[in-house]
């Protein structure tokens, strides 16, 4: 099952996503399903009628959080050693952005590199839970592109406003439910190019090691998200450039990129 969240103009409705490619539909459902049952309205909507727009599946309640290095072929790109224990930081809410959205080079940063990533969407209030109890506080899927001011990131030691700038979150297109989330590819294009390739089974901490951890440190809230890490082959966004981030059973996530 795909969940969407998606506007034609006013406030944003959530849909069951049918079908792909030219027949796709959105079968409209009253609320938002991580706080209520799916509930078909009975309403349909074609996915590229004029006017119908994607919206990020989810605006995390509390916060984002994501994992460093979580790939050790990344650690190596980066010329970092692959921490003992996940290396955690915050992307805030109001980094989030989603499909076709544009991400804004901030003016303060030369160097902006695409991050494509799996990210997990919570369900449940989740406080120290154990890995074998973890998959069942996750509520779905998504494509995620950390962008990161790579030039900030090295000369500050805070990761905040290298990680967390405005735009810094697409997510999308939207949620899949159900997935087995343990071998899937996670591939980054830039203008139909391929920079990133490798497969979630490559994580050096698995997902339900990672939810339990983080839930260790901090109550996860229902529509909060954890970005898993990337794969290799981070490299640089430019003005112009369309960057995909594309997961295996989940679907590709595409923005443009603007400097203003
Ligand atoms: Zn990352």
């Amino acid at each position: 099952m795909r969940v969407a969240r998606f506007t034609q103009g006013s406030d944003p409705r959530y849909a069951l996503v049918e079908g792909d490619g030219d027949g796709a539909e959105l079968v409209v459902i009253s609320g938002d399903p991580i706080y209520m049952p799916v509930q078909p309205t009975g309403e349909r909507v074609r996915l590229d009628d004029d006017g119908v727009r994607l919206l990020a599946p989810v605006i995390p309640r509390s916060k984002v959080v994501a994992v460093a290095r979580n790939y050790v072929a990344h650690a190596e790109e980066m010329q970092v050693e692959v921490p003992e224990r996940p290396l955690l930081f915050f992307k805030p809410n109001t980094s989030v952005i989603g499909p076709d959205d544009p991400i804004v080079v901030p003016e303060w940063s030369q160097r902006v590199e695409h991050e494509g990533e799996l990210a997990v969407v919570i369900g449940k209030v989740t406080k120290d839970v154990s890995p074998e109890g973890a998959l069942a506080h996750v509520f779905g899927y998504t494509c995620s592109n950390d962008v990161t001011a790579r030039d900030v990131q090295r000369s500050e030691v805070q990761w905040a406003r290298a990680k967390g700038f405005d735009t810094s979150c697409p997510l999308g297109p939207w949620i899949v439910l159900g997935l087995d989330a343990e071998d899937l590819e996670v591939t980054v294009r830039v203008n139909g190019e391929r920079r990133q390739h490798g497969s979630t089974s490559q994580m050096v901490f698995d997902i339900p090691y990672l939810v339990s951890y983080v839930s260790e440190a901090f109550t996860l809230l229902p529509g909060d998200v954890i970005l898993t890490g990337t794969p290799a082959g981070t490299g640089p966004l430019v003005h112009r450039d369309v960057v995909e981030v594309e997961v295996e059973g989940v679907g590709t996530l595409r923005n443009p990129v603007l400097r203003r």
